[in-house]
């Protein structure tokens, strides 16, 4: 079968491999698409601090079932499916609560471990997702960031009655404001720096708030938008310390501030406001398994809206353009599907 290995930055070698089967516990899967994410381009560029090389990219996808190992039950033969792509020791403090999704000794496929850039694929049971019939493989391929939208709108408690800012407008950031509003938010604003595509995108997903901060302060647009009911959660998913300290100065006090986005910089946090307004600033990495079935519940009920955020499609052995065309076009992109048929 064919595999992708990036053997080391920005270089991707083709092999011939022997196909994997599944053992005790055990999914075999036949990989359809790809999701080419944010981490993906910084392993690409060798800018992803926990990863070595060679390694095989791909933890956002969508299969079919091609066979099922013994101890497998309610998984056949050509369901559609999806996989969480963390490996967890289920020993740590943290496994052994149930929060097996910041294990101690957490590995992601596609960073620490193998991915799924080859046509087939071995999952373990606990981790299998199936997807609707109805489903496209572009659908099956985005629940892995709208799992992240799942889980970081799970962690900012109950939405209900409750305005909405939604920083950074990317693939995440759309995922979390749409799962927002599956969540029952009263209302929602998303915005990013430069405006563009990627807000015309969220229009087209029904996020009809948005602006640029570019030509507009976080404070005034949530006046604009929002009147004297004010913002009480903020999600960050731009990675900005100048987004995060707008939200943090209009945030109403009791407020719940969100971190999704990865901050090249260490930002400086006005401790003075977070004390004394009382604000909870939690942190949001990656998902649980009841993530995904929420996930794939909110696309399958329409609540979240994935056609619009497919930029493009690459066949698998052009893997390597689709990065350069993420390059050249950053500003008009949201998500770059490799195409494994
Ligand atoms: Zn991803
Ligand atoms: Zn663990």
């Amino acid at each position: 079968m064919r595999q992708a290995v990036m053997t080391e930055p920005g270089k991707i070698e083709f092999g011939d491999v022997p196909e994997p089967k599944a053992g005790e516990g055990e999914i075999l899967m036949r990989i359809k698409r790809i999701g080419v994410c944010g981490s993906d381009i910084h392993v690409n560029k060798g800018k992803h601090p926990l990863v070595t090389y060679p390694i095989v990219q791909g933890h956002e996808f969508s299969a079919v079932v091609e066979d099922v190992g013994p101890g497998v039950e309610g998984i056949e033969k050509g369901m559609k499916v999806t996989s969480r792509p963390q490996v967890v020791c289920g020993e740590c403090g943290p496994c052994k609560r149930g929060d097996y999704h910041v294990c101690q000794n957490l590995k992601v496929e596609g960073f620490q471990i193998n991915g799924c850039a080859q046509d087939l694929f071995v999952t373990t049971k606990e981790k299998i997702v199936p997807l609707p019939d109805s489903f496209t493989f572009e659908q099956g391929a985005l629940i892995e960031p709208a799992s992240c939208g799942a889980h970081s709108t799970r962690r900012a408690g109950n939405l209900k009655g409750k305005n909405v800012v939604v920083l950074g407008a990317a693939t995440i950031g759309n995922m979390v404001a749409q799962c927002a509003r599956a969540r029952g938010a009263k209302d929602i604003l998303i915005c990013n720096y430069s405006g563009g595509y990627k807000l015309e995108v969220a229009k087209k997903c029904g996020l009809e708030k948005s602006f640029a901060m570019k030509d507009m302060k976080l404070e005034d647009a949530v006046k604009k938008f929002f009147g004297d009911e004010g913002v009480q959660v903020i999600f960050e998913c731009a990675g900005s310390p100048d987004a995060l300290t707008q939200g943090l100065q209009c945030i109403e006090k009791g407020g719940t501030f969100v971190i999704l986005g990865v901050f090249e910089e260490n930002p400086v946090v006005d401790m003075a406001i977070l004390g004394e307004h009382e604000i909870s600033m939690i942190g949001s990495l990656m998902y649980k398994h009841e993530d995904y079935l929420d996930a794939v519940k909110f696309v399958e009920n329409g609540d979240v809206i994935t056609e619009p955020l497919v930029t493009k499609s690459f066949p698998f052995e052009q893997y390597m353009d689709a990065y350069k065309y993420i390059d050249e076009n950053s500003r008009n992109v949201m998500k770059i599907m490799i195409d494994m048929d």
